[in-house]
């Protein structure tokens, strides 16, 4: 049995208290606060999701009392995210009252069917005592819709009941905090990759899933990722492993963890008996798994330097999230591959798919790499109608940074070396000793790990490719007997549209402009964000009719457009022109004779 006594001195209870209206109430036991006036801090944001995101805006009430004399004491108010409790002796008790309606896997939501929480967004830290172990007791919610909810999570628990309710304990608060929590009823798949446990716990999916085919594709990427850093040992850092998937109408997204990922998909990414299977879309959803995944090396063990440790109360700046999430992004579709979950041909067209993305925005001509990441929480998380113009993905252009320096490794040790070989080190270095990576820590790896006459070539392609804002000549150093490249054959709908350079959404049956690129035809004539399309050409246009009418366009003829801004109507003429294009590449296998 255990009592309160066995818990720590920081003891957390959170209840899913009213489903209806989306509210947790969560206790916080504090057994020794500090004597000159405890502070308690609200997170603005959560590691992964560079974004501050104030979570306190959710807290509806906070009250405290002193456990001895049942007494309230006072809150003073030191900013949004904290607060100061008097000078006491003795143990303090804080209730706080947290709307939780947010359906991403960054936040807490909680209604009729679910609930899902990061303690970022329900815990309150006790500001001085951060290190010390808390516990974590998860009380049921009182409601019949909830008889049959379950607790998936990969918190250490101590004393719970057979559907999960009860206590679980977290070495220190960002332990607690890299732990979510998901509650209701699941459709579960388990398996064993290298020996380690690993499952998947699926919400939102009527059909019962296809477990043959996750666990089969689920295994093979999950068998690779491990061998990929611990090809002797074959072990892996965790001991064990739990993807959380909400599946949905519309959404899509991840959040890593150490030890487990909270994933958001569509219903019909996941493989489900007697529904049809989309084959690109359930690609899509392993790649998803994979990235996250592969972050348990990446991000959540190998780690910069400035996020050791968070501080959850303002923006963290690094230079690095291309190597963090661009590396990462790399290697989930080449995980894909290796795993054999899909064909060379299937590969190349993902790369190509990623590189053409990136040379269609002309916001690469203007931000780095290393600004972008430095920047992620201002320009990458709050885009905008000029965001394609004026940023570049960490994601997109890390992956193609990654690619181009793993082309340049096997170039230089003429196939005796490869990326992997970097991340190894990186992993042995960084990951397994937990010693967080300084912004240039990159440089003296590499030359360990590829030597000392790749210097050049690595400070050349830092000062191009990540600090400046060249294009990464991918087309120069992919050519090979296996693979070959050449500009892509567009046809002269796709052609109209890369001339065009404008982006689109629909919106009641009419067309709205969401983006107009730097220096495509509609730029120059003068289309703007917002602008509603009424007709081209003499021709009503809609989202369900652009391609056609575009399509039937003669050569060089131009567009006349009609539009609406701010309600009143304009007309605009776009001449096209070859140069408003950006090449577009593809990659293909060649067929090699053995
Ligand atoms: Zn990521």
């Amino acid at each position: 049995m255990t009592t309160t006594t066995d818990l720590p001195a920081i003891q957390y209870t959170v209840w899913p208290a009213d489903l209806h209206g989306h509210r947790y109430q969560v206790k916080l036991h504090i057994a020794n606060p500090d004597p000159e006036g405890q502070v308690l801090q609200m997170p603005a944001w959560i590691p992964g999701s560079y974004l501050i995101r104030d979570f306190s805006k959710h807290i509806e009430s906070i009250e405290a009392h002193s456990v001895q004399t049942k007494k309230k004491l006072p809150l003073e108010r030191i900013n949004n995210d904290q607060w100061c409790l008097p000078k006491v002796s003795g143990a303090i008790e804080v209730l706080t009252t947290i709307y939780a309606y947010d359906p991403s896997v960054r936040a807490a939501f909680l209604d009729t069917e679910r609930a899902f929480f990061n303690a970022s967004s329900l815990c309150l830290e006790v500001k001085g005592q951060s290190d010390l172990p808390c516990s974590l007791a998860i009380a049921p919610p009182k409601t019949e819709f909830a008889a049959h909810w379950s607790i998936q999570t990969t918190l250490r628990s101590v004393k719970t009941d057979t559907q999960g309710f009860g206590f679980y304990l977290a070495q220190n608060y960002a332990d607690l905090l890299d732990h979510p929590v998901a509650m209701g009823e699941f459709q579960l798949i388990d398996w064993v990759s290298n020996g380690t446990p690993h499952s998947m716990a699926i919400q939102g999916c009527i059909h019962p899933i296809d477990a043959k085919r996750l666990v089969q594709d689920l295994q093979a990427i999950c068998n690779c990722t491990i061998n990929l850093f611990e090809p002797k040992t074959k072990q892996a850092p965790f001991a064990r492993y739990l993807f959380l998937v909400n599946a949905v109408l519309n959404g899509y997204g991840g959040l890593e963890h150490r030890n487990s990922t909270a994933l958001l998909c569509r219903r019909d990414q996941i493989p489900q008996q007697d529904v049809p299977l989309d084959e690109t879309s359930y690609r899509e959803f392993l790649g998803l798994c994979s990235h996250e995944y592969f972050h348990a090396w990446l991000v959540k063990r190998i780690q910069a330097k400035v996020f050791q440790p968070y501080d959850l109360s303002q923006r963290n700046h690094t230079r690095l999230l291309w190597l963090f999430e661009g590396f990462t992004s790399y290697y989930d579709d080449l995980q894909l591959f290796r795993s054999k979950r899909i064909d060379l041909n299937l590969y190349l067209g993902l790369v190509a798919n990623n590189w053409n993305a990136i040379l269609r925005g002309p916001g690469r001509n203007k931000q780095s790499l290393a600004d972008s990441s430095f920047d992620a929480w201002t320009k990458y998380y709050q885009a905008d109608e000029n965001t394609p113009n004026a940023v570049v993905s960490y994601y997109g252009k890390g992956a193609l940074l990654a690619l181009g320096l793993d082309l340049q490794i096997r170039a230089f040790s003429k196939n005796q070396k490869s990326l992997d070989d970097l991340m190894r080190l990186i992993w042995k270095k960084h990951g397994v000793t937990l010693e967080g990576i300084a912004e240039n820590g990159l440089d003296e790896l590499i030359i360990e790990a590829i030597g000392t006459e790749f210097s050049k070539t690595w400070s050349e392609m830092k000062s191009r490719y990540i600090f400046g804002t060249e294009d990464i000549p991918i087309q120069k150093w992919i050519a090979s007997k296996l693979v070959s490249v050449r500009p892509k054959t567009t046809s002269k709908l796709e052609k109209i549209k890369l001339q065009l350079g404008m982006r689109h959404t629909d919106v009641n049956g009419w067309l709205k402009v969401t983006h107009v690129l730097d220096g495509g035809a509609a730029q120059l004539a003068g289309l703007a964000p917002g602008d509603i399309l009424a007709s081209i050409n003499g021709q009503r246009i809609t989202g369900a009719r652009l391609d056609k009418v575009l399509g039937g366009l003669a050569e060089g003829e131009n567009i006349h457009f009609c539009f609406y801004r701010d309600d009143l109507e304009h007309e605009r003429i776009a001449s096209l022109s070859p140069h408003q294009a950006p090449t577009q590449y593809e990659l293909s296998a060649n067929v090699v004779n053995t």
